[in-house]
């Protein structure tokens, strides 16, 4: 075992895989556009809808807020508030560009909330300004009967 892998392992609840889902490096994948030294802006509604949902994962509130539409961005997300939330997956089901600035995402993610499993379906619009993607908000295609 590599010092690397020693290390991964001791620091437990973390592995250097990507939250998003996809089989990438963290630092490769949804990390180039949370910070570090050369920050990257999201070439596409997908990418920045998984480097938002990884995001979520790790409680960056100020990267949810910067990627979120000032149309529709909250004052904050209490996210602090939130540690119960244990966020177990993320599925993309559909990226459309909507028009030459706009697309939708649709995806589910999973998550649980003091050991209960919750789903969330949600059709997410995107619209792109100066080269920026942003969330801007987002519909719920079905409620699903996870009661
Ligand atoms: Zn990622």
């Amino acid at each position: 075992m590599s010092r690397k892998q020693a290390f991964s392992s001791l620091s437990g609840t973390f592995s250097s895989l990507c939250p998003c889902g996809k089989s990438a490096d963290y630092l490769k994948c949804c990390g180039r556009f949370h910070g570090g030294e050369r920050v990257e802006v999201a070439p596409d509604a997908e990418t920045l809808m998984r480097s938002r949902y990884t995001a979520y994962t790790l409680g960056l509130e100020p990267y949810l807020l910067a990627t979120w539409h000032p149309d529709t961005r909250p004052e904050s997300l209490q996210l602090s508030e939130d540690k119960a939330t244990r966020w177990l997956g993320l599925e993309i089901k559909r990226h459309e560009m909507t028009g030459e600035n706009s697309a939708i995402v649709e995806f589910v993610a999973r998550y649980k909330i003091a050991g209960r499993a919750h789903r969330l379906h949600e059709t997410s619009r995107f619209v792109r300004e100066d080269g920026r993607w942003y969330y801007v908000d987002g519909e719920f295609p079905a409620k699903d009967g996870s009661k």
